[in-house]
């Protein structure tokens, strides 16, 4: 099993990743489940999840002496809504939770997103522990405190920073899950390569065939190796105030631009925006004259390599570049008149770019999309 603390001052947790965490879950996370006492503990599950991996949550809880009281949140992003928000926190508070207990969120980014959030407003804020069940979750979504929900005007527009108490990622969840969401969050794991770690990039394009097959062996240290990332940058610029966080947003302006078009939906996951993104950000890079054009190339081919979508081409999009650049323009990162995106100078060296304009961006896309 590996071991990373995100180290925040008086918000400091513990991420641990390793098979069979649920199994053990009673023991790892003893400290938020003992205040119960003979109350049923409160776990908010995805519907898939609980499914799947729902028994042996509860053989776990139920070895130490305490009940579950299950919340079922319906996959999907639409789970992500004011409506849910409500019909939860009112279970929660029927419940009688109080700012001392922690809820758990057992499923992929939807529900770790919507009971973060729930647990930041509760009673002013009460404490969770994720069980996160997806790569992406894993890798990302379950570490660093950002949680919301969507808004009619945008993505993710209503929410709070608020950390949560205890992360265990149990590699073993992943051998049930679609190898197209599989796929998609290993776009986020190359991702932490190109932005800062070049030979992390090179070991996960040699392993992507073994962490699509579920190795745990080769899950752990990878996933461990993304949440030790993730954990230095957010220690660093937990609010994202100075430039170590936003390089997480690497892929992710374009990817956004390319999400909002196709409508947020099946057509193409947060994952695969994120893989076409970032072949966008190489390229445009190499535009700029930061990298060569045979490494952005190289970025395309290991993200092919895994059966992730390199070409926007092959999209049928239906629009043009300065559509797309418009998308940009509305993202939330995008501020005073100019949108910051994420370059990189060399393969596993992000940077924040302020001088792009939209212009320029909308005619590279342009080219991108023939
Ligand atoms: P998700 O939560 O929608 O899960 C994807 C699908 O996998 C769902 O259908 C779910 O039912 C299913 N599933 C979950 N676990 C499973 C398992 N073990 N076996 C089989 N099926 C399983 O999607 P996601 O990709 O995990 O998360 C996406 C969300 O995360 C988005 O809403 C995004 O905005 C958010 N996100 C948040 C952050 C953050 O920092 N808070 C970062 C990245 C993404
Ligand atoms: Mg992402």
């Amino acid at each position: 099993m590996a071991v990373v603390d995100v180290a925040l001052a008086g918000r400091s947790y513990r991420v641990r990743v390793g098979a069979g965490l649920l199994d053990v879950a009673h023991c790892e996370a003893h400290a938020f489940i003992e205040p119960y006492g003979m109350r049923s503990i409160p776990i908010v599950a995805d519907a898939n999840a609980k499914r799947l991996l729902g028994e042996r949550l509860q053989a776990s809880f139920r070895s130490a002496g305490h009940a579950i009281d299950w919340y079922e949140v319906t996959p999907g992003e639409g789970s992500k809504s004011w409506a849910e928000l409500e019909r939860l926190t009112d279970w929660l508070l029927t419940r009688g939770i109080t700012r001392s207990d922690h809820v758990f969120a057992l499923g992929g980014g939807v529900v770790g997103d919507l009971v973060g959030f729930a647990c930041a407003i509760l009673k002013r804020g009460c404490g969770f522990v994720q069980l996160p069940t997806t790569l992406l979750a894993q890798v990302d979504s379950s570490v660093g405190g950002k949680t919301a929900i969507n808004a009619s005007a945008g993505k993710n527009l209503i929410g709070a920073f608020h950390q949560p108490s205890l992360v265990l990622a149990d590699t073993s969840c992943l051998a049930t899950l679609p190898p197209r969401e599989m796929r998609a969050g290993l776009a986020e794991v190359f991702k932490y390569g190109l932005l800062g770690d070049a030979e992390f990039f090179a070991r996960v394009d040699e392993s992507s065939e073994a962490i699509l097959a579920c190795d745990d062996g080769v899950l752990e240290t990878t996933i461990a190796h993304c949440v030790g990332m993730k954990a230095r940058i957010v220690a660093e610029d937990e609010r994202e105030t100075k430039d170590a966080r936003a390089l997480l947003n690497l892929g992710h302006t374009f990817g956004h631009a390319l999400e909002a078009e196709t409508g947020f939906g099946d057509r193409l996951l947060h994952g695969e925006a994120v893989a076409l993104g970032m072949v966008l950000a190489a390229r445009f890079s190499a535009r700029r004259d930061l990298i060569s054009l045979a490494d952005a190339e190289n970025v395309a081919d290991a993200l092919a390599r895994a059966g992730l979508p390199t070409e926007i081409s092959a999209l049928g999009l239906d629009c043009d570049g300065a559509a797309l650049a418009d998308h940009m323009r509305h993202d939330k990162k995008a501020g005073g008149g100019t949108i910051p995106f994420i370059l990189l100078r060399k393969l596993g060296e992000a940077y924040v770019a302020r001088d792009v304009s939209l212009a320029d961006v909308a005619a590279f896309m342009d080219e991108q999309l023939q």
